[in-house]
């Protein structure tokens, strides 16, 4: 039976792995179809599908947005979108903007510690539209400051830590809206992991169209119980490993195989709200 994996992230984000690289390994696993969701990006689509179309993978478009529902952090993917959409470029531009300055904050409160380091040499690191938390520590490592980038959270990051500063989120509803006027489905991140089960139903009324239940941090009993409320809210299934490269230790690709059926089933939204 064919399997996808449907959350990917590439260094077009926080990953480490290049598109190739990342490709490569899918490929090694035996996977048939492939989602790119690096964060608030579509940078990496256009690379990720000529190295998919090379390795005779579907590539599916894909971006993990960072929104926010009532007090909520969540992470809103977006499949099958329109990666040259006017509309989504333009919002995800801002948002790009928006964590660039982000960097800049946290490097003057890093500053303010006596810490030496320039935001210039973060974001030459990072070398993306979308440089986040983990660039920072990269270069904190780099400077011989921290030992390893766990050091870099433990000690600076993380929340309630002193270079800690929020990110943007924009709303869950205009989130989907965007995805879904690129020409995409929206479907909830890790729902897991945000233990929010409370925002599910009125994303849903919000035109949310599927969950994600297979997740690498989902334990099977929290998988089935996301299965259910899926089932219960008419919506559909998603699943991915939310591989990051060689960020946080082994290379998580592989441990999620999603049937390929339930790509049929996104593919078919997808055609379906483009029809309309
Ligand atoms: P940001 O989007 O800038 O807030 O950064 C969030 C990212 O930081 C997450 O996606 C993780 O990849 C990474 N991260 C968070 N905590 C840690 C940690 N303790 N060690 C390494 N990476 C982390
Ligand atoms: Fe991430
Ligand atoms: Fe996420
Ligand atoms: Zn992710």
């Amino acid at each position: 039976m064919p399997f996808a994996d449907l959350h990917l992230h590439t260094f077009f984000s926080d990953g480490t792995y290049s598109p190739e690289e990342m490709v490569e390994r899918a490929r090694g696993w035996g996977f048939s179809a492939l989602s790119l969701t690096d964060h608030d990006t579509v940078e990496g689509c256009e690379r990720t599908a000529a190295a998919c179309a090379l390795a005779e993978i579907e590539f599916i478009t894909g971006t993990e947005l960072t929104a926010q529902h009532e007090e909520h952090e969540i992470h809103i993917l977006g499949y099958f979108l329109d990666t040259s959409h006017r509309g989504l470029l333009s919002e995800i531009e801002k948002f790009q903007a928006v964590r660039q300055n982000r960097i800049r904050e946290i490097v003057a409160r890093l500053n303010s510690l006596g810490i030496m380091l320039d935001a210039e040499t973060v974001l030459n690191l990072a070398n993306c539209r979308s440089p986040g938390r983990p660039h920072v520590a990269r270069a904190l490592v780099q400077a011989g400051v921290c030992s390893g980038l766990d050091e870099a959270f433990e000690r600076f990051l993380k929340k309630n830590r002193p270079a800690f500063v929020p990110k943007f989120k924009m709303s869950a509803s205009v989130a989907i809206d965007l995805i879904h006027e690129a020409g995409g489905v929206a479907v909830l991140a890790h729902p897991g992991l945000n233990h929010a089960d409370q925002v599910i139903a009125p994303m849903a009324e919000a035109g949310l169209d599927g969950i994600e239940c297979f997740h690498t941090k989902h334990s099977t009993s929290t998988a089935e119980h996301y299965l259910q409320i899926a089932d219960e809210l008419n919506l559909l299934v998603t699943g991915g490993s939310d591989c990051h490269g060689m960020n946080k230790g082994k290379p998580l690709i592989g441990t999620i195989k999603l049937p390929y059926q339930h790509v049929e089933k996104l593919k078919a939204r997808a055609k379906e709200r483009l029809a309309k």
